[in-house]
């Protein structure tokens, strides 16, 4: 039987990927050797760059005033790198939780001064506050998909200072307006590729030059360098370009949209029609990438999760922060597989209720 894989991240990539990336793993293009296999200052590695960045710019209609950066260190490593390049005077956070909370603390290591203008801490975390960015700030700080807790931004906050937006867990899952955006950022590991790759869109006015931050980590150089200051991820860029031929090839970030909402309401119908689970996160703010809920006996979630193990349903355990139950559907979840937990789902408050 197939498996079905709800990882939160790593997560399962789209089998056209997969299965691209073994047929030519090999042999890159028919060449004799493996993408894995060559210097990322080959002309053929460069082309895999500069394709891949042209992907970035055409799935997000995004102008020539972004730059695209490949690094490492994860999205927790920009959490620290985000305030030495753009910090100045002042950083409005809005709290959504424990990866906003990691940001926080980098700032407080690097003795910036913010604040947070709003968090959702007093229903732990299972709404995005409503709120709007000051005007005369170095940036406003979001996480716009809360992996954790299932929660979402519908639309983001008004801002004249740019929007510094952790996007980890629902990069490439929807159009984004970039007019208010001054960076979006996140790991790849989720929804775009694998581990090991950290993908940065930034506004070109922000790559400035600044005293005492370390060459790697200045966005300035590495923006300069093509992001090869030194070895990149060869491999993780390779798989990024992958994913991003096949979301092309699909009809592109407004059809995954539309997509993602489909799968996302099959479950949520199932959650909404019953008492036996409930949802975690308050209906306006519900993620269409991480489903979070509970079986309103506690006590059943064991037997739920070894159930659905037996039914090839894998990786259903939630966040440890929260318990309870999470499936995340990001863009590579077959619509077939969300109906198959939903069905499973139903069974399941039958044979148990
Ligand atoms: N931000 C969000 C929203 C995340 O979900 C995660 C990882 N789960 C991180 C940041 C941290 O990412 P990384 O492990 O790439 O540092």
């Amino acid at each position: 039987m197939e498996i079905v894989n709800f990882s939160a991240g790593p997560s399962a990539l789209y089998k056209e990927v997969l299965e691209e990336a073994r047929e030519e793993f090999l042999s890159y293009q028919g060449r004799g050797y493996s993408i894995a296999e060559i210097s990322h200052r080959s002309p053929i590695f460069e082309e895999l760059l500069f394709e891949t960045k042209a992907r970035i710019k055409r799935l997000y209609k995004l102008d020539e005033n972004f730059e695209i950066l490949f690094l490492q260190g994860g999205a927790s490593l920009q959490f620290a790198q985000i305030p030495m390049n753009l910090y100045k005077n002042k950083i409005e956070f809005i709290d959504t939780g424990v990866w906003t909370s990691r940001a926080m603390k980098e700032a407080d290591i690097l003795q910036a001064n913010y604040e947070v203008i709003a968090s959702s801490k007093d229903e732990n975390y299972s709404y995005i506050p409503k709120v709007n960015f000051s005007d005369n700030i170095d940036y406003g700080y979001l996480c716009s998909n809360n992996t954790i807790y299932g929660t979402q931004y519908k639309s983001l906050p008004k801002s004249k200072a740019p929007l510094v937006i952790d996007a980890s867990s629902d990069f490439f899952s929807r159009e984004l307006d970039f007019s208010n955006i001054g960076l979006l950022f996140g790991g790849a590991q989720k929804n775009c590729g694998i581990s090991g790759l950290t993908l940065l869109i930034i506004r070109k006015d922000l790559l400035q030059e600044k005293a005492n931050i370390p060459s790697l980590l200045s966005y300035k150089k590495q923006a300069e360098a093509n992001s090869m200051l030194n070895t990149p991820n060869t491999f993780g860029i390779y798989i990024l370009s992958l994913t991003l031929k096949h979301l092309e090839k699909i009809g592109g970030l407004a059809k995954v949209h539309e997509l993602n909402q489909e799968k996302a309401e099959i479950l949520y119908k199932v959650l909404d029609a019953s008492d036996f689970y409930q949802g975690y996160s308050c209906k306006e703010d519900r993620s269409l990438m991480n489903l979070c809920f509970k079986l309103a006996d506690e006590k059943l979630q064991k037997t739920f999760l070894e159930e659905a193990e037996k039914e090839n349903l894998l990786f259903l355990k939630g966040h440890k922060e929260l318990g309870g139950i999470r499936a995340s559907l990001y863009n590579s979840m077959e619509k077939k597989n969300v109906e198959k937990l939903a069905d499973f789902m139903k069974v399941f408050e039958k044979n148990f209720s």
